[in-house]
């Protein structure tokens, strides 16, 4: 490996002068342990210690300072899973002089991300934890470039998915067990620690039960945009439209299985009029499985972490998720979250086998694998009952457990039912968006003038012109928002408008002021923001 970072030169004695006499540099974003990134000039790393170390001299800059709230609980999170103790971030303090003390540094000369990966060997986690937040991490710091090089500090070996993180950089990811190879006590000189959650969509219930978070912020445009950097790096050209329809069946070989795959996959074709193909993590290679998922019409399969795929697959594609007996799909969403977020445009079908006759239980197992019989008679006869496993906290519920890794003949005609109860269309057809999904601007030079009639009705009469942006789209239906509240009263009367003018004459009273807010919405759902508000005396 230390051929591997001498690839970039550096002036070993300026490089030591300058963290003798500079110290470390850090600068942060974010308030909250939750939501901090660190740049680091100087940061460096004791392989014998296991601990990053934070150098003082005259030039070190610490932002933030926090002092000892560095420690209630940590500085921040390494890795995009929130808050959790395990994957905590700090340095210990010494001041320059003492590295006359210490082993000679060794410079990292790469620009380095360094972080934690939550769980390498679930194909959800690397996507969902790691690999996105290191794509929108490294988008965020431009000099997080191709050419900077991973640091993964959890301390797992490669894991199962290696080839994915090295799809991030051209530059090898590094693991903590290999940095004691390069030194005792390695330096970066110029670091990133910590990743963005800005890209994440799920809890996974560590604190409640799991679901999809509270505050999500990215949309499908974000994901897909991750999806073809992907495929350009596996070569895969996407959409090649010309080509027939088809349905990928993902099958799982190990557990949860689909018992009557055969006659699944024929009544699918049969239905649908299309060629299906099956695929396994076990059988096939990832660039094959996402060549095949990324112009596929649908995609069926058993709820597990396969299921991220999804995020491949072509706009207006179909996935299908099938769940065991016992589990409600209402309550374990990750990919329903994912292929419904704005901008994906993927039609969502849950299925559940509701026959206990056709699920296939393996109360024997170990208990990882789902096995209750280390649990008393009492429990496991509880469980072998119930027809729902209640909401849990993640990750050792043997209710759970059990549950989610039976086998189950899938019954084909219901399922048909609720694919066609959602797919209207011909699987993969894509309905024609309109203005896809840009907001209006505020209403502009809005007034108002008060009449009162010979009748003696008041009335009240607002203009508007229409958002500055909406001359450059083509929206289907404009419509104007109007709320009018009596200055001083807590409620108001709504109207839904589609002209820029209106007289108002129910409720109005002489000598009365009102306020008037307006807003454009652009087809049925896209509110636009409230002008500044209008006062008006009658
Ligand atoms: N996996 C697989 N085939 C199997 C069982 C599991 O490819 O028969 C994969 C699965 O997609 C995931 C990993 O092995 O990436 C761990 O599976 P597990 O059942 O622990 O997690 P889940 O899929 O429920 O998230």
């Amino acid at each position: 490996q230390s051929q591997e970072l001498s690839q970039v030169r550096i002036d070993y004695q300026a490089a030591l002068y300058a963290l003798v006499e500079d110290g470390t540099k850090m600068v942060c974003t974010g308030k909250m342990h939750t939501d901090r990134v660190c740049r680091f000039e100087s940061l460096c790393y004791s392989t014998e210690a296991e601990e990053f170390v934070f150098f003082h001299s005259n030039s070190s800059i610490m932002l933030p300072s926090l002092g000892s709230r560095r420690f209630q609980p940590a500085l921040l999170d390494l890795s995009s899973v929130d808050d959790h103790n395990t994957q905590y971030f700090n340095f210990v303090e010494l001041p320059a002089a003492a590295l006359q003390f210490m082993a000679k540094p060794v410079f990292v000369p790469d620009v380095a991300l360094i972080m934690n990966r939550f769980n390498p060997d679930n194909l959800m986690h690397v996507f969902h934890d790691d690999l996105l937040p290191i794509f929108y991490t490294m988008q965020q710091f431009p000099d997080l470039d191709l050419d900077s090089r991973l640091f993964f500090m959890e301390g797992w070996g490669e894991g199962s998915h290696f080839d994915l993180y090295k799809l991030m950089s051209n530059k090898q990811p590094l693991l903590k067990e290999q940095l004691k190879n390069l030194g005792r006590l390695l330096c970066f000189t110029r670091s990133y620690v910590g990743l963005t959650k800005i890209t994440t969509w799920y809890q996974y219930g560590f604190v409640q039960p799991q679901g999809p978070k509270a505050n999500i912020l990215v949309s499908g445009n974000e994901i897909r945009h991750f999806a073809n950097f992907v495929l350009g790096k596996l070569n895969i050209s996407s959409a090649e439209s010309s080509s027939e329809d088809y349905i990928v069946l993902f099958s799982r070989t190990m557990n949860r299985l689909i018992v009557n795959e055969a006659e699944l996959l024929l009544a699918l074709a049969q239905e649908f009029q299309m060629k299906t193909i099956t695929v396994s993590l076990e059988d096939h290679s990832f660039g094959d499985i996402v060549r095949l998922i990324s112009n596929a019409s649908m995609l069926v399969s058993m709820h597990g972490a396969q299921l991220v795929l999804s995020m491949f697959l072509p706009k207006g594609a179909s996935v299908v998720e099938l769940f065991p007996y016992g589990v409600n799909p209402d309550h374990y969403t990750p990919y329903k979250t994912l292929a419904t977020l704005p901008g994906m445009e993927l039609q969502y079908v849950a299925w559940q086998n509701k026959e206990v006759a056709n699920t296939i239980a393996y109360p024997e197992r170990p208990w990882e694998q789902g096995g209750i019989i280390h649990l008393g008679a009492g429990e496991q006869e509880r469980i072998m009952k119930s027809k729902e496993v209640p909401r849990h906290l993640c990750c050792r519920n043997p209710e759970w457990l059990f549950r989610i890794y039976q086998d189950t003949k899938v019954d084909v005609s219901s399922l048909i039912q609720v694919i066609r109860s959602v797919v209207k269309t011909k699987p993969g057809f894509r309905k024609q968006k309109w203005a896809n999904g840009l907001y209006p601007g505020k209403v502009r030079e809005s007034r108002c003038q008060a009449s009162s009639s010979e009748a003696s009705v008041t009335k009240l009469s607002v203009t508007w012109h229409i958002p500055w942006n909406l001359k450059y789209l083509k929206v289907r239906d404009v419509k104007y928002e109007v709320w009018i509240q009596e200055q001083g009263e807590n409620t108001y009367m709504p109207y839904i408008l589609s002209y820029q003018n209106h007289t108002f004459s129910e409720n109005i009273k002489p000598s009365t002021t009102y306020l008037v807010w307006i807003r454009c919405i652009f087809n049925k759902t896209l509110l636009g923001p409230f002008a500044e508000v209008l006062v008006c005396k009658t």
